[in-house]
């Protein structure tokens, strides 16, 4: 069968599952009625409020902080724990951009540690290694949906050193049966159109700990403190807020959650299953240690080169996008970018062997594809045979 990179019939052509998913009359009626109101954002309507509320206890925290998006919300959590110019911070190198770009806006220096292999998430002896005196915080990535070890990574660090979850691809995801987002000092959550929920943009921040909770406030609302006056700004912010028409997108979203979090579960289940029976040389990183509840973002998928004639995971990608597979060839490092160490204020160099090695060789599938039926996962496990035969 000649492969559809070189002019053969693409394997499959109806796209997966659409997301974000088809609205409801729920949301229909609610944008409207914020349309009607004349109230479109939150310092005038009580929506935005109401919806944090809801998503804080969804998350087992006390106080939900909207945000515009999950950048800016790391910024606000990271100047809530107390980063400021020159502080280090403590990040995985197999991430979204933004985990360092929110780091290097706080002024503050990113340094790699290095990952697990299995999960791509921090390891937490690799975090302890690079704790100095200019610590102040670490940012364990909830990478593809899966809990990132807060556990062990907190009892790797010293007490002084804070921790800010990013959850951007984690809504609802468990670790050891405790809801993450909360379970270090404050955590950070993206609305952006590709994640688990989405209004277009957005983000919230969850934590337990109200001196967090004040400042973080205080940083997406123009440093006012909760509850003092317009013009006063007893701390430096930013306008980070959410709009009204967001919260009526997101309120029924959060119902909806754990159904839609238990579907994109099954697909990965049955992925990895069908993988493992029909297709040497490629596997899905199914469940990270102390994950009990997964959000499936991602599938990370593990694959050896040697099984697919020697390709990169560029040219996998693109074998398998030309067959109608939106497989993503992932992450770029980031402990070596050229722009990210341009614009750090000083470097600190750090050795990532593990993510150097796993890296290249790490790809993934969206969860448009999770959320798919068992025949649309069938296709996907007949375009890797497909690839796999052709090239060797
Ligand atoms: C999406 C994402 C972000 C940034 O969120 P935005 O809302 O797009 O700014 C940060 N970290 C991770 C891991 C992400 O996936």
């Amino acid at each position: 069968m000649t492969l559809a990179i070189d002019g053969g019939t693409p394997l499959r052509s109806r796209p997966f599952t659409p997301w974000p998913p088809k609205p409801t009359a729920e949301q229909r009626s609610a944008l409207l009625d914020v349309l009607d109101s004349g109230a479109w954002g939150s310092t005038a309507g009580t929506r935005v409020q109401d919806f944090a509320a809801q998503f804080a206890e969804r998350h087992e925290a006390r106080y939900g902080i909207p945000v515009s998006n999950g950048t800016l919300g790391l910024l606000a959590a990271l100047r809530a724990v107390g980063v400021r110019r020159d502080d280090e911070v403590i990040i995985p190198p197999f991430t979204f951009v933004a985990t360092a770009s929110s780091v290097l806006l706080a002024g503050a220096v990113p340094v790699f540690a290095d990952v697990d292999p299995e999960t791509m998430m921090l390891d937490p002896e690799a975090v302890a290694a690079c704790v100095t005196d200019r610590t102040k915080a670490v940012v364990p990535v909830h990478l593809a949906g899966g809990a990132a070890d807060i556990d062990a990574i907190r009892a790797a660090i010293p007490d002084r050193v804070r921790i800010v979850e990013d959850a951007a691809q984690a809504h609802g995801a468990a670790l050891r049966g405790r809801t993450i987002g909360a379970i270090g000092d404050i955590g950070s959550f993206s609305f952006q159109s590709s994640k688990n929920m989405t209004a277009g943009e957005g983000g919230m921040l969850v934590t337990n700990d109200e001196d967090c909770y004040r400042a973080a406030w205080s940083a997406a609302n123009v440093g006012r403190a909760p509850g003092g006056g317009w013009y006063e700004h007893p701390a430096v912010g930013w306008n980070l807020r959410l709009t009204e028409f967001q919260a009526a997108l997101l309120t029924d979203q959060l119902g909806r959650l754990d159904e839609l979090n238990a579907r994109r579960d099954h697909g990965a289940r049955v992925l990895a299953k069908r993988l493992a029976d029909e297709v040497e040389g490629i596997r899905v990183l199914l469940d990270p240690d102390g994950t009990t509840t997964h959000a499936r973002h991602l599938a990370l998928l593990r694959f050896d080169p040697a099984a697919f004639g020697g390709v990169d995971k560029g040219r996998l990608a693109a074998l398998a996008g030309a067959e109608g597979i939106p497989l993503s060839s992932g992450y770029p490092l980031l402990h070596k970018d050229a722009a990210i160490r341009a614009e750090a204020a000083r470097i600190v160099d750090t050795e990532c062997p593990v993510a150097e090695s796993a890296g290249p060789l790490t790809v993934w599938l969206p969860q448009t594809v999770l959320l798919s039926a068992e025949e649309d996962l069938a296709d996907v496990v007949a375009v890797f045979v497909k690839i796999q035969r052709a090239l060797t």
